[in-house]
């Protein structure tokens, strides 16, 4: 009987080695902080339960002939706690990655692929918030709509590929400008969207004007063989909410007529509602 009693306890104490694997790999996926300090804490108690395991293997074989049902009992119950050990390690594991494929696809589900700016989704939506908040604390809102000049002739000359690099380095160069609390998304192919919280008109096309120039004086650009540089310019429509542009429908409509006008006045300007 007492070889039984042993086999269950050695099973179960390999458990708990199993269930160090997954644990150390989650310590070592985990950002350094108290759940990884607990995560930590948790394997050494599981080593302190291993060596548990094995003197108590060796206590059931010294008094072997005092066997009872209680070390039945015990060794089973022993066993299982090595076999919850092992699940808990597992499941935890299973957890963890899950949430950082979910974090991910969250993370995807609002990112334009291409320049890594907020998507349209993410516009649509936090344009709704913006405005909902200006209102309740009455706070400026204001929207620009830029649009890169005559880009269809840098895919024509230059092909698709210059094309995407030039979108690419654009939107790295609004970020650079705008506030960390400013959102950049793209709206369409070639056009940018930005939101201004907490941002007059005035202030904003003081930005507007900022961007327009840092974009005529930039590089967007460079071809690999000829070592050709490519500059574009930019036209920005601007528009704030007000006592007459007091929705999200407005404020669309307005800045994109802004955009229209600075087209037709002749591009590479800054066009402000007036509204
Ligand atoms: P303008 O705005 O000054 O009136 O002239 P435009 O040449 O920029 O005119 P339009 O807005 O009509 O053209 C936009 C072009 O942008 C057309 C489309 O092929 C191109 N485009 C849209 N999305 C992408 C993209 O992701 N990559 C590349 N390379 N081109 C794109
Ligand atoms: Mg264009
Ligand atoms: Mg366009």
């Amino acid at each position: 009987m007492i070889v039984f009693e042993l086999v269950l306890l050695v099973i179960g104490a390999l458990f708990l080695v199993r269930s160090l694997t997954p644990i150390s790999r989650l310590i070592l996926e985990l950002p350094d902080g108290s759940l990884k300090k607990r995560w930590k804490a948790l394997s050494i108690l599981i080593l302190f339960f291993i060596a548990g395991y094995f003197i108590f293997a060796y206590n059931f074989w010294v008094l072997r002939d005092e066997q009872s049902i209680l070390s039945i009992v015990a060794s089973i119950t022993l066993l299982l706690g090595g076999v919850f050990a092992y699940l808990v390690g597992q499941l935890a594991l299973q957890t963890a990655n899950d949430v950082k494929d979910i974090a991910i696809l969250q993370h995807e589900s609002i990112t334009d692929a291409l320049t890594s700016l907020r998507n349209r989704r993410y516009f649509d939506q936090r344009i709704c918030e913006e405005v909902a908040l200006s209102k309740r604390y009455k706070l400026p809102l204001t929207l620009m709509l830029l649009d890169v000049d005559y880009f269809k002739k840098i895919n024509d000359t230059y092909g698709h590929t210059v094309g995407d690099d030039v979108l690419t380095n654009l939107a790295k160069l609004i970020l650079e400008v705008v506030r960390d609390s400013d959102i950049v998304a793209r709206y369409g192919g070639e056009e940018i969207a930005i939101i201004t919280p907490n941002t007059s008109k005035q202030e904003a096309e003081l930005l507007a004007e900022r961007l327009r120039s840092i974009v005529e004086k930039t590089t967007v650009a460079t071809i690999c063989t000829t070592q050709e540089v490519v500059q574009v310019t930019v036209s920005i429509g601007l528009c704030s909410l007000s006592h007459v542009i007091t929705d999200k429908e407005a404020l669309l409509e307005e800045t994109d007529q802004a955009l229209y006008l600075a087209k037709k006045y002749g591009r590479n300007r800054v066009v402000v509602s007036n509204w």
